[in-house]
Protein backbone atom coordinates (compact mmCIF):
# COMPACT_ATOMS: atom_id res chain seq x y z
CA UNK A 1 0.00 0.00 0.00
CA UNK A 2 1.05 3.21 -0.31
CA UNK A 3 0.82 4.78 3.34
CA UNK A 4 3.94 4.66 5.36
CA UNK A 5 4.58 1.88 7.42
CA UNK A 6 1.52 0.27 6.07
CA UNK A 7 1.96 -3.17 7.04
CA UNK A 8 -0.77 -5.29 6.63
CA UNK A 9 -1.22 -8.63 8.90
CA UNK A 10 -2.45 -11.84 6.99
CA UNK A 11 -6.26 -11.07 8.28
CA UNK A 12 -6.24 -7.84 6.97
CA UNK A 13 -6.33 -5.91 10.22
CA UNK A 14 -4.27 -3.18 11.58
CA UNK A 15 -0.59 -3.35 13.86
CA UNK A 16 -0.08 -2.23 16.80
CA UNK A 17 3.97 -2.46 17.57
CA UNK A 18 4.59 -2.48 21.27
CA UNK A 19 7.41 -1.36 22.59
CA UNK A 20 9.82 -3.24 25.17
CA UNK A 21 10.92 -2.35 28.24
CA UNK A 22 8.07 0.15 28.88
CA UNK A 23 6.36 1.98 31.66
CA UNK A 24 7.52 1.77 34.62
CA UNK A 25 10.78 1.82 36.07
CA UNK A 26 12.46 0.84 39.67
CA UNK A 27 12.81 4.43 40.69
CA UNK A 28 8.81 4.84 39.98
CA UNK A 29 7.53 1.47 41.45
CA UNK A 30 9.73 2.17 44.60
CA UNK A 31 8.40 5.48 44.83
CA UNK A 32 4.93 4.41 44.41
CA UNK A 33 5.78 1.23 47.02
CA UNK A 34 6.73 3.87 49.92
CA UNK A 35 3.06 5.66 49.39
CA UNK A 36 1.30 2.30 49.17
CA UNK A 37 2.92 0.89 52.47
CA UNK A 38 2.62 4.30 54.06
CA UNK A 39 -1.40 4.38 53.23
CA UNK A 40 -1.71 1.02 54.73
CA UNK A 41 0.43 1.90 58.13
CA UNK A 42 0.26 5.84 58.86
CA UNK A 43 -3.66 6.08 56.75
CA UNK A 44 -4.79 9.04 55.28
CA UNK A 45 -4.20 11.95 55.72
CA UNK A 46 -0.78 11.35 53.95
CA UNK A 47 1.21 14.55 52.85
CA UNK A 48 3.30 13.84 49.61
CA UNK A 49 5.49 16.84 49.03
CA UNK A 50 5.27 16.91 44.74
CA UNK A 51 3.48 14.44 42.72
CA UNK A 52 5.14 11.38 43.98
CA UNK A 53 6.04 10.52 39.86
CA UNK A 54 4.97 12.53 37.07
CA UNK A 55 1.54 10.41 36.15
CA UNK A 56 -2.05 11.71 36.34
CA UNK A 57 -3.62 8.72 36.81
CA UNK A 58 -1.29 7.39 39.74
CA UNK A 59 -1.72 10.71 41.62
CA UNK A 60 -5.31 10.77 40.74
CA UNK A 61 -5.55 7.02 42.13
CA UNK A 62 -3.60 8.16 45.54
CA UNK A 63 -5.63 11.59 45.82
CA UNK A 64 -8.92 9.20 46.31
CA UNK A 65 -7.38 7.24 48.85
CA UNK A 66 -5.97 9.98 51.06
CA UNK A 67 -3.06 11.54 49.45
CA UNK A 68 -2.63 15.31 49.72
CA UNK A 69 0.03 16.39 47.30
CA UNK A 70 1.21 19.89 48.57
CA UNK A 71 3.45 22.09 46.79
CA UNK A 72 5.69 23.39 49.91
CA UNK A 73 6.13 21.83 53.40
CA UNK A 74 4.41 24.93 54.73
CA UNK A 75 1.19 23.01 53.78
CA UNK A 76 2.11 19.97 55.83
CA UNK A 77 0.44 20.14 59.34
CA UNK A 78 2.83 19.93 62.26
CA UNK A 79 3.83 16.30 63.26
CA UNK A 80 2.78 14.82 60.11
CA UNK A 81 4.67 11.98 57.89
CA UNK A 82 5.73 14.00 54.85
CA UNK A 83 7.03 11.54 51.62
CA UNK A 84 9.55 13.45 49.53
CA UNK A 85 8.66 12.39 45.43
CA UNK A 86 10.73 10.56 43.24
CA UNK A 87 12.55 13.77 41.79
CA UNK A 88 14.40 14.71 45.19
CA UNK A 89 14.49 17.76 46.90
CA UNK A 90 17.06 20.89 47.48
CA UNK A 91 18.76 20.67 50.79
CA UNK A 92 16.74 23.55 51.98
CA UNK A 93 13.82 22.06 51.78
CA UNK A 94 15.53 18.98 53.87
CA UNK A 95 16.30 21.52 56.68
CA UNK A 96 12.70 22.85 56.64
CA UNK A 97 11.33 19.66 57.14
CA UNK A 98 14.29 19.10 59.92
CA UNK A 99 13.14 22.42 61.83
CA UNK A 100 9.73 21.76 61.57
CA UNK A 101 10.41 18.03 63.15
CA UNK A 102 8.34 16.66 60.33
CA UNK A 103 8.71 12.82 60.11
CA UNK A 104 10.39 12.58 56.34
CA UNK A 105 10.52 8.96 54.36
CA UNK A 106 12.70 10.27 50.85
CA UNK A 107 11.31 8.31 48.00
CA UNK A 108 13.95 10.17 45.96
CA UNK A 109 15.16 7.54 42.98
CA UNK A 110 18.78 6.32 44.16
CA UNK A 111 19.78 8.03 40.20
CA UNK A 112 19.04 11.05 41.14
CA UNK A 113 20.59 11.06 44.77
CA UNK A 114 23.27 9.87 42.92
CA UNK A 115 24.05 12.93 40.83
CA UNK A 116 23.45 15.40 43.76
CA UNK A 117 26.47 13.46 45.49
CA UNK A 118 28.60 14.24 42.27
CA UNK A 119 27.44 18.22 42.84
CA UNK A 120 28.28 18.06 46.23
CA UNK A 121 32.00 15.85 45.39
CA UNK A 122 32.21 18.82 42.92
CA UNK A 123 31.62 21.90 44.61
CA UNK A 124 33.14 20.76 47.43
CA UNK A 125 36.30 20.46 45.16
CA UNK A 126 36.04 23.95 44.27
CA UNK A 127 34.58 23.48 40.61
CA UNK A 128 31.45 25.03 38.99
CA UNK A 129 28.86 22.83 37.55
CA UNK A 130 27.12 23.03 34.38
CA UNK A 131 23.44 21.40 34.98
CA UNK A 132 22.54 19.81 31.31
CA UNK A 133 18.25 19.65 32.27
CA UNK A 134 15.02 21.27 31.96
CA UNK A 135 14.24 24.82 33.69
CA UNK A 136 11.51 24.36 36.67
CA UNK A 137 11.45 20.18 36.50
CA UNK A 138 11.24 19.05 39.87
CA UNK A 139 14.37 17.17 39.81
CA UNK A 140 16.47 20.04 38.24
CA UNK A 141 15.37 22.22 41.24
CA UNK A 142 16.26 19.89 43.80
CA UNK A 143 19.34 19.13 41.97
CA UNK A 144 19.99 23.07 41.62
CA UNK A 145 19.74 23.74 45.04
CA UNK A 146 22.59 21.41 46.16
CA UNK A 147 24.74 24.56 44.81
CA UNK A 148 23.13 27.77 44.94
CA UNK A 149 25.95 29.87 42.86
CA UNK A 150 28.24 27.56 41.74
CA UNK A 151 25.74 25.29 39.16
CA UNK A 152 24.52 26.81 35.83
CA UNK A 153 21.55 25.45 34.35
CA UNK A 154 21.77 24.76 30.66
CA UNK A 155 19.14 23.14 28.28
CA UNK A 156 19.85 23.52 25.11
CA UNK A 157 23.30 23.29 22.57
CA UNK A 158 22.63 27.00 21.57
CA UNK A 159 23.41 27.87 25.04
CA UNK A 160 26.58 26.64 24.77
CA UNK A 161 28.58 29.20 24.11
CA UNK A 162 26.54 32.23 26.46
CA UNK A 163 27.29 30.06 29.69
CA UNK A 164 29.20 32.84 31.78
CA UNK A 165 31.43 30.90 34.36
CA UNK A 166 34.23 32.43 36.46
CA UNK A 167 37.01 30.96 36.18
CA UNK A 168 37.33 27.32 37.61
CA UNK A 169 37.36 24.00 37.03
CA UNK A 170 34.25 23.14 35.18
CA UNK A 171 32.39 19.91 35.85
CA UNK A 172 28.85 18.74 34.92
CA UNK A 173 25.63 16.52 35.55
CA UNK A 174 22.33 16.11 34.16
CA UNK A 175 19.11 15.50 34.46
CA UNK A 176 18.38 11.29 34.46
CA UNK A 177 16.04 11.66 31.87
CA UNK A 178 16.82 13.78 29.36
CA UNK A 179 17.31 12.82 25.34
CA UNK A 180 20.43 10.66 24.80
CA UNK A 181 21.63 11.60 21.53
CA UNK A 182 21.07 15.28 22.34
CA UNK A 183 22.58 15.44 25.42
CA UNK A 184 25.43 13.78 23.95
CA UNK A 185 25.73 16.99 21.54
CA UNK A 186 25.74 19.24 24.43
CA UNK A 187 28.22 17.47 26.33
CA UNK A 188 30.48 17.25 23.21
CA UNK A 189 30.13 21.31 22.73
CA UNK A 190 30.50 21.81 26.08
CA UNK A 191 33.96 19.61 26.13
CA UNK A 192 35.14 21.87 23.21
CA UNK A 193 34.23 25.25 25.65
CA UNK A 194 35.92 23.97 28.48
CA UNK A 195 38.26 21.64 27.44
CA UNK A 196 39.47 20.36 30.93
CA UNK A 197 35.66 19.37 31.77
CA UNK A 198 35.15 16.56 34.53
CA UNK A 199 31.68 14.53 34.80
CA UNK A 200 30.63 10.47 34.53
CA UNK A 201 31.56 9.17 31.17
CA UNK A 202 28.88 9.88 29.71
CA UNK A 203 25.53 11.91 31.13
CA UNK A 204 23.54 10.70 33.83
CA UNK A 205 20.70 9.71 31.78
CA UNK A 206 19.39 6.99 33.46
CA UNK A 207 19.08 3.52 32.34
CA UNK A 208 14.96 3.11 32.57
CA UNK A 209 15.73 6.25 30.43
CA UNK A 210 18.05 4.73 27.48
CA UNK A 211 15.99 1.63 26.84
CA UNK A 212 12.87 3.29 26.61
CA UNK A 213 14.56 5.44 23.99
CA UNK A 214 16.15 2.80 22.10
CA UNK A 215 12.83 0.63 22.34
CA UNK A 216 11.07 3.59 20.69
CA UNK A 217 14.17 3.36 18.18
CA UNK A 218 13.76 0.04 17.54
CA UNK A 219 10.02 0.48 16.60
CA UNK A 220 10.29 3.23 14.26
CA UNK A 221 13.10 1.39 12.57
CA UNK A 222 9.97 -1.21 11.92
CA UNK A 223 8.77 1.50 10.10
CA UNK A 224 5.74 2.22 12.18
CA UNK A 225 3.29 5.12 10.73
CA UNK A 226 2.80 6.86 14.20
CA UNK A 227 3.62 6.50 17.72
CA UNK A 228 1.28 6.70 20.77
CA UNK A 229 3.05 7.36 23.98
CA UNK A 230 1.31 6.72 27.26
CA UNK A 231 2.30 9.75 29.98
CA UNK A 232 1.49 12.87 31.57
CA UNK A 233 2.28 16.09 29.89
CA UNK A 234 4.81 16.79 32.74
CA UNK A 235 7.09 13.92 32.23
CA UNK A 236 9.77 14.68 31.21
CA UNK A 237 11.07 11.15 30.06
CA UNK A 238 7.81 10.65 28.40
CA UNK A 239 8.06 13.62 26.34
CA UNK A 240 11.58 12.53 25.20
CA UNK A 241 10.24 9.34 23.80
CA UNK A 242 7.86 11.42 21.38
CA UNK A 243 10.66 13.63 20.76
CA UNK A 244 12.78 10.46 19.43
CA UNK A 245 10.02 9.19 17.20
CA UNK A 246 9.73 12.42 15.90
CA UNK A 247 13.47 13.29 15.19
CA UNK A 248 13.08 10.03 13.21
CA UNK A 249 10.65 10.99 10.83
CA UNK A 250 7.87 9.39 12.49
CA UNK A 251 4.95 12.01 14.03
CA UNK A 252 4.10 11.24 17.40
CA UNK A 253 1.84 12.27 20.22
CA UNK A 254 1.73 11.39 23.97
CA UNK A 255 -1.65 10.18 25.62
CA UNK A 256 -2.85 10.26 29.23
CA UNK A 257 -4.85 7.07 28.30
CA UNK A 258 -7.93 5.50 26.12
CA UNK A 259 -9.71 8.49 26.17
CA UNK A 260 -7.06 10.35 24.42
CA UNK A 261 -6.98 8.88 21.63
CA UNK A 262 -8.22 10.51 18.61
CA UNK A 263 -8.84 8.22 15.59
CA UNK A 264 -9.06 10.53 12.77
CA UNK A 265 -5.04 11.14 12.81
CA UNK A 266 -4.63 7.58 13.64
CA UNK A 267 -6.68 6.40 10.76
CA UNK A 268 -4.28 6.63 7.85
CA UNK A 269 -2.03 4.42 9.09
CA UNK A 270 -1.91 0.45 8.81
CA UNK A 271 0.95 0.50 11.57
CA UNK A 272 0.94 1.81 14.85
CA UNK A 273 3.41 1.89 17.49
CA UNK A 274 2.63 2.24 21.33
CA UNK A 275 5.47 2.71 24.20
CA UNK A 276 4.88 4.42 27.76
CA UNK A 277 6.70 6.84 29.92
CA UNK A 278 8.91 5.42 33.02
CA UNK A 279 5.78 7.01 35.39
CA UNK A 280 3.13 5.80 33.01
CA UNK A 281 0.95 2.24 34.75
CA UNK A 282 0.96 -0.73 32.85
CA UNK A 283 -2.90 -0.93 32.84
CA UNK A 284 -3.38 2.47 30.98
CA UNK A 285 -1.25 0.44 28.40
CA UNK A 286 -3.37 -2.03 28.41
CA UNK A 287 -6.74 0.18 28.71
CA UNK A 288 -5.67 1.59 25.13
CA UNK A 289 -4.04 -1.53 23.59
CA UNK A 290 -8.34 -2.56 24.41
CA UNK A 291 -9.36 0.52 22.83
CA UNK A 292 -7.64 0.33 19.85
CA UNK A 293 -8.69 -3.70 19.33
CA UNK A 294 -11.80 -2.03 19.13
CA UNK A 295 -10.79 -0.27 15.64
CA UNK A 296 -9.46 -3.05 14.60
CA UNK A 297 -5.57 -3.14 15.57
CA UNK A 298 -3.78 -6.85 16.41
CA UNK A 299 -1.16 -5.74 19.04
CA UNK A 300 2.50 -7.19 18.82
CA UNK A 301 5.48 -7.17 21.32
CA UNK A 302 8.50 -6.37 20.58
CA UNK A 303 11.70 -7.52 21.54
CA UNK A 304 13.65 -5.49 24.39
CA UNK A 305 15.43 -6.90 27.12
CA UNK A 306 13.66 -7.29 30.66
CA UNK A 307 14.53 -4.50 33.25
CA UNK A 308 15.13 -6.70 36.75
CA UNK A 309 16.96 -4.01 38.77
CA UNK A 310 14.99 -2.95 42.26
CA UNK A 311 15.58 -0.71 44.99
CA UNK A 312 15.85 -1.25 48.45
CA UNK A 313 12.70 0.72 50.03
CA UNK A 314 13.76 3.88 52.24
CA UNK A 315 14.44 3.16 55.85
CA UNK A 316 11.49 3.43 58.25
CA UNK A 317 9.48 2.31 56.00
CA UNK A 318 6.82 -0.53 57.42
CA UNK A 319 7.30 -4.04 56.37
CA UNK A 320 4.15 -5.44 53.73
CA UNK A 321 0.71 -6.39 55.46
FE1 LIG B 1 14.97 6.77 38.65
FE2 LIG B 1 15.35 6.82 36.01
FE3 LIG B 1 13.04 6.07 36.97
FE4 LIG B 1 13.76 8.63 37.17
S1 LIG B 1 13.34 7.49 35.28
S2 LIG B 1 12.82 7.40 38.77
S3 LIG B 1 15.99 8.36 37.51
S4 LIG B 1 15.03 4.99 37.29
Amino acid sequence: TSDRGCVLTENGKKRLLIASPRGFCAGVERAIEVVERLLDSVGAPLFVRKEIVHNRSVVDGFKARGVVFVDELDQVPDGSTVVFSAHGVAPAVREEARVRGLEVIDATCPLVTKVHREVIRHTRNGRRVVLIGHEGHDEVLGTLGEAPGAIFLLTHLHQVPELEIPAAEVAYVTQTTLSVDETEEIVAALRDRFPGLIGPARENICFATKNRQEAVKALVEREIGFLLVVGSANSSNSRRLCEVARKMGTPASLIDGPDDLAPEPLSGFQTLGLTAGASAPEYLVQAVVRRLGQEGCQPEEVGGHEEDLKFQLPPLIPPEK
